[in-house]
């Protein structure tokens, strides 16, 4: 057994529990994928950015992680969507799912290693279907087939919810409202029936049809990681029914237990209620790109607004504070560089920026470890920023300081990341121009104002513009 020591709140246990992969040194960890009929947006986003910051946690730890990120091709409102639109199912899904994957690209979400479409999936979701028919967890009824809740007791063991009175007291009942021949009220749909030139009909030894959502997941998902693998995610909203679903088919059918973490970030919410497709009220990632704001604030922001298991409400002016936050930390990750690059100002062990990158990155990464408490890991790294900068100005840190500040930085944006990608945007300056700013930052320490403005003109002259800002001075080429 490998122990690491991130510790993660599990769905099924309703614990936060050490993390202990069920294979030494890898993790498979599947994702609840989006269903291609519209635009994603930054809620859908917002469980994405979170999953990342898991895989990239477990990353940090030295573990390899197969992610797995499903695409829902098929479902009622596609298929009622590309009718209209004289489509095929493909024709329709493809555009909205480019812009998906755009999207996650533009956020820098880790690319995951597959992406299983459903449609791509029948024959497997079909065998998962007979093997639970033929162990009596499945029955067939009018041409659809359901699966028997009553024959599952551990149902309802992820949602915490006591189902039991409700199956048995439903069962024999048919649910008159939804017209669906089915032996209880809860037992849900596997084979949708269909008929042969549907626009999503595909052949099956229960006739023709299509497959219900939740068996949709449990075979893409063993098909690639196994009967039991590590890691199962999705928003809050698909604990119940839809991960409950996936619980009762894949265990009822392979007798194992089908996944060991349940991992279920909260919802982003606006004026109160959860931002969604269906309610109108969601914002998009390319509207806000097309207003002006920078996609890595719109990671900052979603991954560190709240703790991941809290809801965030969400404003676009808090962008703005985003912007200027994630602007601050590339400032500073530029100035340790330039520190580096200006050689020693202080070269001893003792160099008080290192100890307090040091103490910073050790309290960063008991905060992720503790369950991926991100707010509060940046809060010290913007504790760190603000008295390295500090001691920057006063001269007090040198090349050690700036290589342990950057080490730390580097370690939060394996997390983070937003801080490289924005100090990359600036180029590096040449020997001569270092020494020159060096020259200036001496003579601002010196309180020697006329020499430091004459260096200023100087590197002006160069192309460079010197800024000096409370975070000390910055340096950009005009
Ligand atoms: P969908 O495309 O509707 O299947 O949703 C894709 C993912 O986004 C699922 O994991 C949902 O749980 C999640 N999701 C939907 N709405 C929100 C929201 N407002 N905030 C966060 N996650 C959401
Ligand atoms: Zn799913």
């Amino acid at each position: 057994m490998v122990v690491v020591s991130f510790r993660l709140y599990n769905t099924l246990s309703g614990l936060v529990e050490p993390f202990v992969p069920l294979h030494p040194g890898r993790v498979g960890m599947y994702t609840c994928g989006p269903t291609v009929h519209d635009r994603a947006h930054i809620g859908n986003l917002r469980t994405y950015l979170a999953e990342d910051l898991l895989r990239r946690q477990l990353e940090a730890h030295g573990l390899r992680v197969t992610q797995v990120m499903n695409i829902t091709d098929v479902d009622d409102k596609i298929i009622t969507k590309a009718a209209a639109a004289r489509l095929s199912l493909a024709e329709f899904t493809q555009p909205y799912l480019d812009a998906f994957l755009r999207d996650l690209a533009l956020l820098g979400v880790e690319a995951a290693a597959f992406h299983p479409r459903a449609t791509e999936y029948i024959p497997q979701m079909i065998t998962l279907i007979q093997r639970l028919i033929d162990g009596g967890h499945a029955y067939m009824s009018d041409g659809s087939v359901y699966f028997r809740i009553s024959s599952f007791p551990d149902y309802g063991r992820l949602s915490h919810l006591d189902t039991k009175g409700l199956v048995a007291g439903a069962s024999g009942r048919i649910d008159a409202d939804e017209y669906e021949p089915k032996e209880a009220v809860r037992d849900f749909v596997l084979w949708k029936k269909g008929q042969q030139g549907d626009l999503a009909a595909w052949p099956s030894p229960f006739g023709w049809g299509r497959p219900g959502w939740h068996v949709e997941c449990s075979a893409m998902s063993m098909d690639k990681l196994g009967e039991t693998f590590d890691i199962h995610c999705g928003g809050v909203d698909n604990k119940f029914p839809h991960h409950e679903n996936e619980i009762a088919q894949s265990e009822a059918a392979t007798g194992k237990v089908f996944v060991t973490y349940w991992f279920h970030p909260e919802h982003l919410v606006v004026a109160g209620g959860k931002m969604a497709k269906s309610l109108g009220n969601f914002v998009t990632l390319s509207a806000l790109l097309e207003r002006g704001h920078d996609p890595l604030a719109v990671r900052y922001l979603l991954l560190t607004g709240a703790h991941y298991r809290h809801r965030l409400q969400f404003q676009e002016e808090w962008l703005s504070a985003a912007e200027k936050d994630v602007e601050r930390l590339a400032n500073f990750w530029r100035r340790c560089e330039q520190g580096l690059a200006l050689g020693p100002a202080k070269e001893s062990a003792g160099d008080p920026l290192a100890a307090a990158a040091q103490r910073a990155q050790g309290l960063f990464e008991a905060a992720l470890d503790d369950d991926l408490n991100l707010p509060d890991g940046i809060a010290v790294i913007f504790d760190l920023l603000r008295d390295g900068n500090r001691l920057l100005d006063l001269g007090q840190a040198g090349r050690v300081g700036c290589e342990a500040a950057l080490q730390a930085l580097r370690a939060v944006d394996s997390r983070l990341g937003v801080i490289e990608r924005l100090a990359a945007v600036e180029d590096h300056l040449t020997e001569a121009e270092s020494a020159l700013l060096e020259s200036r930052a001496q003579a601002r320490r010196d309180h020697d104002f006329a020499r430091s403005d004459q260096l200023r003109d100087q590197l002006l002259a160069l192309g460079i513009q010197v800024e000096d800002t409370k975070d000390g001075s910055r340096w950009h080429r005009v």
